[in-house]
């Protein structure tokens, strides 16, 4: 069986989020509050206590000059305690600190933080809930689909990247629409027929292939079953292009973007 990273945001058979974050910050640096030598403040930023919200104070961990510190110890104890002075408009996010139970007058210790933040503060997937593997691949390793889902990557790749060093005549002209006019320029009509002549070519690249290297049934393209392109109901200037493609075993793959144009 072979493979492709992965740069899928969901499972078109299943719909679920591929590489969905656990929004887990690791090891961001604090350092004391110098007034009362017992609250933490962001290094990068010493006005405010923590970067982002506390999600569960459980899974917070602490460091300090790389020995891990627990919440029990005798001399560097500490607590998640609530911030009431941090107000973060408009999401009404609930802020925590975290304080040593006693003072701590460490002549620039560094202070290391790890701890699950909400969603809006994620410096981990900035924010968008998904895991890529251009992120991944700071923290472990690349994401993988395979077989149906490998197929419907591969057939969005052919559609929607419009030069392809390994075969520069097969090219799709569906990103040279990005904000050009519908309606005027280019029609649902002009948008659906691109899809299917990118995915044909597709089909005809993978029969070549198939003569010489051995591919999984799951991965070769059979069928476009269908491609349609439909205008949105409110925004004119949003185009909602879905198809299905089936596969040598006998399923079929949804695979959908949207394209927005000018108007
Ligand atoms: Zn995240």
């Amino acid at each position: 069986m072979s493979y492709d990273y992965n740069v899928l945001m969901f499972d078109p058979m299943t719909q679920l989020p591929i590489g969905q974050c656990d929004h887990q910050i690791s090891f961001e640096r604090y350092v004391v509050n110098q007034t009362d030598f017992r609250t933490l403040n962001y290094a990068s930023e010493p006005s405010i206590n923590m970067r982002g919200p506390i999600n569960g104070a459980s899974a917070v961990q602490m460091w300090i000059a790389d020995e891990q510190v627990f919440a029990t110890d005798p001399t560097y104890g500490w607590q998640v305690v609530a911030d009431p002075d941090r107000i973060q408009e408009p999401t009404a996010d609930v802020f925590y600190k975290i304080v040593f139970n006693k003072q701590v007058r460490l002549l620039l210790p560094l202070i290391e933080v790890s701890y699950i933040t909400r969603q809006d503060f994620c410096l981990k997937c900035s924010a968008t809930g998904f895991l890529n593997d251009f992120k991944e691949s700071v923290s472990g390793s690349f994401a993988q689909v395979t077989q149906t889902t490998k197929l419907a990557q591969k057939a969005l790749k052919w559609v929607l990247t419009s030069r392809d060093p390994f075969y520069p005549t097969f090219v799709c002209a569906i990103k040279t629409y990005i904000g050009r006019k519908l309606g005027i320029q280019i029609t649902d009509t002009d948008i659906q027929t691109a899809v299917v002549n990118a995915l044909t070519n597709m089909q005809q690249v993978q029969q070549a292939q198939s003569t010489v290297q051995n591919l999984d049934p799951q991965e070769i393209l059979k069928d476009i079953v269908s491609v349609t392109a439909v205008t949105d109901q409110t925004d004119p200037t949003i185009v909602r292009v879905s198809a299905v493609i089936s596969n040598y075993s006998g399923q079929s793959a949804p695979i959908g973007f949207t394209l927005n144009m000018n108007q």
